[in-house]
């Protein structure tokens, strides 16, 4: 069993947040992960949500960015989430289309991967922003993919998508290494590398600038963007598996 927050003893937190993941906890609680703006991903337990017409825990649900109150644990224990407000509800159009749903889940398992437990309002706020384009009616995949070209770039291992990964010559270039770091040279080109239509890398370039981009290259796209995250991130992201099985 959790101990009750001390209250007095560390200051509680105010804080905008998206609920990552869920598990249950003791018999009516359950732990949420949160992604938050100013304190990074924060692990907490929000007590008593399981019992019927909880109306907290109806809030701490996918897709719903929220204003909660946390008690920070102590040392490294779990923290307490004991309020939750609606700020935004993005999950209507997302439930009912497979699609959109997976490419939402897949935007909050990437943003997991990237989140530390420090501020990150931009990783936040990208978040924010591909919830609300897939709930707005956006191409799920070509969302999804703006969404990890722009967070990885902010992590600090994007792709480099108009100059060679490799040797930094100048493109347009013809081929694609996600293990060198994106485009790569006729010189550099490592076996294994992808042949691709210059243009397909100009589009996911204008993605991770901020520019939309058609539909017509989208599959192309999220094939390289796909390779990129399963190379970076270990484990690879269940929902991108998901979304190439579909
Ligand atoms: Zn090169």
């Amino acid at each position: 069993m959790a101990s009750s927050p001390r209250r007095g003893s560390r200051p509680s937190w105010r804080d905008r947040a998206f609920v990552v993941r869920t598990y249950d906890f003791a018999e009516a609680d359950r732990v949420v992960v949160l992604l938050t703006r100013e304190h990074g991903l924060v692990r907490g337990v929000a007590k008593g949500v399981r019992k019927a017409k909880s109306r907290f825990g109806s809030r701490l649900q996918p897709f719903v960015d929220i204003d909660v109150q946390v008690y920070p644990g102590r040392a490294s224990g779990l923290a307490t989430i004991t309020g939750a407000d609606t700020v935004t509800y993005y999950g209507h159009k997302l439930t009912g289309d497979f699609e959109r749903y997976t490419a939402a889940c897949a935007v909050m398992e990437t943003a997991e991967k990237l989140a530390f437990a420090e501020a990150d309002p931009e990783l936040f706020a990208l978040v924010r922003e591909a919830l609300g384009a897939l709930e707005r009616g956006g191409h799920p995949t070509l969302v999804l993919d703006a969404f990890i070209l722009k967070a990885t770039e902010h992590a600090g291992w994007g792709l480099s998508l108009f100059h060679c990964a490799n040797c930094q010559a100048p493109g347009p270039h013809k081929a694609f290494n996600a293990a060198v770091g994106g485009a790569v040279c006729t010189n550099c080109r490592p076996p294994g590398s992808a042949d691709v239509d210059p243009e397909t890398l100009h589009e996911m370039w204008l993605l991770q600038h901020g520019h939309p981009v058609g539909a017509e290259r989208a599959a192309q796209i999220h094939r390289l963007t796909a390779a990129h995250v399963q190379f970076n991130l270990e484990s690879g992201l269940k929902a991108l598996k998901i979304m190439e099985q579909a």
